[in-house]
């Protein structure tokens, strides 16, 4: 047997016994009379002890292994003369009598412990070394059970996991394919899957009415911030469904994952429109966990001869409570917060409302403090807060204002991880318009339902930036973790669709012909979404970066720099694959 335990589980009952452990040596300590090991397996680490005066041998072997060395060891469960409280095997040790070294290791190239003294880039060059620390190793065995707890949810009620391809005819998701050429069709490309989306609804049409998936997709995006070129989705579809229906079943999933692993309880997750999530947090992902909703100014900015309000569309603001009493170089730093490239703000006005009652501004000279008064009635503010204010053109304004919202919180340390505030947004746009290309795209997907009530709008191109979607994201701490629709399941309607998004006949059934030919045989109402599962093991995990929770993620410039990949591919298999390359300079 090479283990009769783990290195995670002896303790004072254990104590006495004969036990054979393996793992890495992670650490020893030479006292000279006594050399302790530290030996890490998966499930914790168990100190092995050596001593010089009844074994001098094996002391001497036990102080010549290196760090990171693979061993077996063979003794007696003995209690600890000074005891570690703070890891479950910390009462005891093994008295070792026999030593293995199973391998040896290089040096590793950082020390693989909680807090390693190893960069990011060396980590992920080392990436089998860097899971070996418990912080990455516990994100995997959440990642796990996450998945566990999907799988059985979705399970018991019902729903099937179905594989669906991945290679595939393009999907589109608003990003770019993935391609892969087919060797044996010379000069054709499959794509990889931005979704199984069009898959899904298949499934649907096959009469599959509750289907999911725990599914890797593939987008070829610049890589921003958190983004990763292959992701999983939990991907599910149902038929013979309304919004209502959809919403709370993944709002059952969601609480059965609050509840299992956070024992949080919730009650209905709180709903707000796409339109009132713009207007009152200037974001379709609003954070939350605290208040500082946007409140409008027109009425009391406009007409007091400041040009810079009375020119803009809309002036608006928010109340950081309490903050009163701000120094000059903290609003100026807020000022150069909201100037940056990033959120473009041309300025920012602020209103003090100080403890006794007066207003000091950055615009005393255009408002009286009458006029200031009417300010903070509208803000609701009190004695000790502090208005920020931007204006400027209404839906550019509101984005901007959400950055500072969003800081302002960091600031006050109301983005706390441990607090969960989940909510739905419905009723998204169903086109939204790209000045670039000057032609509208499908919010969600061209699959996605208009609002029976909006339909007649698709007749009048002058409405079609009015027309709302059967559409919901599914947001927590101002992060978006899934989303999805109410699909169309009539083929006119859907031709109607495409024509709007700019595709002719022939374009549209050459891209999605199989799916209109589907169509035609009984489609069922039908609708779905998909969570992003990295980013809710992330959320779950109480960290920002979904990198953490896969277990060999691409770096930002989408490399997997532990396997050199991307890589050019020899000629041979350029000439097989019919490809030739242009000389780049
Ligand atoms: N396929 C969609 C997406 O990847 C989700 C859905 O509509 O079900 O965002």
């Amino acid at each position: 047997m090479y283990r009769t335990n783990t290195c995670g589980e002896l303790t004072m009952k254990n104590v006495g016994q004969q036990v054979t452990l393996c793992g890495w040596l992670q650490r020893s300590r030479d006292l000279g009379g006594m050399t302790f090991v530290d030996l890490r397996d998966r499930y914790g680490i168990t100190q092995l002890a050596f001593n010089m005066d009844t074994n001098p041998a094996l002391c001497e072997q036990a102080r010549r292994l290196g760090r990171e060395y693979v061993i077996q060891a063979t003794g007696t469960v003995i209690e600890r003369a000074s005891k570690n409280s703070k890891i479950p095997t910390g009462d005891i040790e093994i008295e070792v009598s026999q030593l293995t070294v199973l391998n040896e290791s290089k040096t590793p190239p950082f020390t693989i412990e909680d807090n390693s003294d190893g960069g990011d880039d060396i980590r992920m060059k080392y990436r089998y070394l860097d899971i070996r620390r418990s912080p990455v190793r516990r994100n995997l065995e959440l990642r796990h059970r996450m998945a566990m707890l999907v799988r059985n949810y979705l399970s018991n009620l019902d729903f099937l996991e179905i594989e669906t391809p991945m290679l595939i005819k393009s999907t589109p998701e608003g990003a770019r394919d993935f391609v892969v050429p087919s060797r044996m069709n010379p000069g054709e490309f499959y794509a990889l899957p931005q979704s199984p989306q069009q898959y899904k609804q298949l499934l649907m049409v096959a009469g599959m009415d509750r289907y999911f998936q725990i599914v890797r997709c593939f987008r070829d995006e610049d890589l921003r911030a958190d983004r990763q070129p292959e992701f999983t989705q939990i991907d599910c579809e149902m038929s013979f469904v309304h919004q209502e229906d959809i919403l709370n079943t993944f709002e059952g999933l969601a609480k059965h994952l609050f509840h299992e692993l956070k024992g949080l309880d919730f009650t209905q997750f709180p709903r707000i429109t796409w339109h009132d999530a713009m207007r009152l947090y200037g974001s379709d992902k609003p954070d939350i966990r605290f208040g500082m909703r946007f409140v409008e100014l027109n009425v009391v900015a406009k007409g007091a001869g400041f040009a810079l309000f009375d020119n803009a569309e809309l002036v608006v603001g928010i109340n950081a409570e309490g903050c009163a009493e701000y120094t000059r170089k903290q609003l100026d730093a807020l000022t150069d917060f909201v100037k940056k490239p990033q959120v473009g703000a041309g300025g920012l006005v602020y209103i003090k409302y100080n403890t006794d009652g007066t207003f000091k501004s950055s615009v005393d000279k255009f408002f009286s403090q009458d006029s200031l008064q009417l300010f903070a009635q509208q803000f609701n503010a009190h004695p000790g807060d502090l208005m920020l204010i931007l204006c400027g053109p209404a839906m550019k304004t509101r984005v901007q204002l959400s950055a500072l919202r969003l800081e302002m919180a960091s600031r006050l340390g109301l983005r706390n991880p441990d607090v969960y505030a989940p909510l739905w947004v419905v009723d998204f746009p169903l086109l939204e318009w790209d000045e670039e290309t000057q032609r509208y795209y499908a919010m969600h997907h061209p699959f996605t339902a208009p609002k029976p009530e909006d339909e007649s709008f698709l007749d009048d191109p002058s409405r079609w930036g009015d027309i709302r979607a059967n559409a919901y994201d599914i947001v927590i701490n101002g992060v978006e973790v899934g989303g999805g629709s109410i699909r169309i399941h009539d083929r006119t309607l859907q031709n109607k669709m495409f024509h709007t998004l700019g595709f002719t006949d022939q374009s549209a059934a050459a891209q999605f012909g199989f799916l209109m030919d589907a169509f035609t045989y009984g489609a069922p109402p039908h609708a779905g979404l998909a969570f992003g599962f990295d980013r809710l093991c992330s959320l779950f995990g109480g960290a920002d970066s979904i990198r953490d929770f896969i277990a060999f993620p691409k770096n930002n410039s989408g490399r997997d720099v532990m396997s050199g990949s991307p890589a050019p591919i020899s000629q041979e298999q350029l000439d097989e694959l019919h490809i030739a390359l242009t000389p780049q300079n």
